[in-house]
């Protein structure tokens, strides 16, 4: 089983940003509202995901390391309605047999706190007290000490760090109600208090998206039938050439997917960006069983029930929010 953990790890633990997106994902399940990322050396070295939520008993500590043990999958009945982000059960394994891995945790109520501790996947996890506040704390160190062919894949410590932002990112402006910090070899790189104002919200994606995004853009909310639209669209007044200012989220799940791509690029197509990136920063809401989020193992595709409809209120309203502002 050791071994297949390891195997496996190849699936989610890519690079340093696969592990943070996971461990972050963790934090959220367990109901954090801060969440603080320490990383050195482009996350080679240390990635530590530190959080307020429940935390994880002494008996779970173990579990929690290995593989399919803590799998909700198999308490749901209905899979079409997930509203946990994780659900596969083996992240933690996976990420343990790659790396040095430390889980220091402490429940409400709880006597002490504990860690485990394992190293790669041939040490099984030793269990210690340990002073710890309420919540959970993970550190990654040395990843890919023991697959160096894996660890060669890696690119430049900057490179690596700019995946990890970017998650940082996404989780960030997927949650406003969550408080971030992150720090890259101790310098300070963003901090981000609860949003929970439209303003507070706009301080925040001024922060995570460039002062000139917010500048330039424009609010919207529009809702139809069971789909509600909200978030924020660039004017023509930003021009940038990346095509990284896009996010999209599905029921609060940051999402890359075709359908949705297409009916923004249309709509920005129809009315103003001949050929421009369009930047935008834009929420989906509607009911969890029109919408299968599982299709992809990296979560970041969806399946839409009525695809066609969805597709056309995505394109209809921004059409609409465009044309009204055209200069
Ligand atoms: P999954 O999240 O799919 O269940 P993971 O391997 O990511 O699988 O995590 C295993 C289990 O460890 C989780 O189900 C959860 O019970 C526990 N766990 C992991 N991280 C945290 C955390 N930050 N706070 C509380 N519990 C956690
Ligand atoms: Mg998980």
């Amino acid at each position: 089983p050791r071994l297949a953990n390891q195997i496996a790890a190849g699936e989610v633990v890519e690079r340093p940003s696969s592990v943070l997106k996971e461990l972050v994902e963790n934090s959220l399940d367990a109901g954090a509202s801060r969440i603080d990322l320490d990383i050195e050396e482009g996350g080679v070295k240390l990635i530590r995901v530190r959080d307020d939520g429940s935390g994880i008993g002494k008996e779970d500590l173990p579990l929690a390391l290995s593989r399919h043990a803590t799998s909700k999958i198999s308490e749901l009945s209905d899979l079409e309605a997930v509203a946990s982000l994780g659900f596969r059960g083996e992240a933690l394994a996976s990420i343990s047999s790659v790396s040095r891995l430390s889980l220091s945790s402490a429940q409400e109520g709880g006597e002490s706190g504990w860690v485990a501790r394992s190293e790669g996947r041939d040490m099984a996890a030793v269990l210690e007290p340990i002073a710890h506040p309420r919540g959970t704390t993970v550190e990654v160190r040395d990843l890919f000490f023991n697959t160096p062919a894996r660890r060669k894949f890696l690119r430049t410590e900057k490179t690596e760090f700019s995946h990890l932002e970017e998650v940082m990112k996404r989780q960030s402006l997927g949650r406003f109600d969550v408080g971030f910090s992150l720090r890259h070899n101790g310098r300070a790189v963003h901090s981000l208090k609860p949003a929970q104002s439209q303003l507070e919200q706009e301080r925040r994606l001024a922060s995570v998206c460039g002062p000139a995004f917010m500048e330039n853009a424009l609010f919207i909310d529009r809702s139809a039938v069971d789909l509600r639209l909200w978030g924020w669209v660039a004017l023509p007044g930003f021009s940038r050439s990346q095509a990284d200012l896009q996010h999209f989220y599905v029921n609060g799940r940051y999402i890359r997917d075709r359908l949705v791509a297409h009916a923004v690029r249309q709509a920005y197509r129809d009315v103003l960006f001949h050929g421009r990136h369009p930047a935008f920063v834009l929420y989906l809401e509607l009911n969890p069983t029109s919408v299968d989020v599982n299709v992809h193992p990296t979560k970041h595709e969806v399946r839409f029930r009525d695809g066609r409809t969805v597709h056309d209120f995505i394109f209809r309203t921004l059409h609409k929010v465009l044309a009204d502002v055209r200069p």
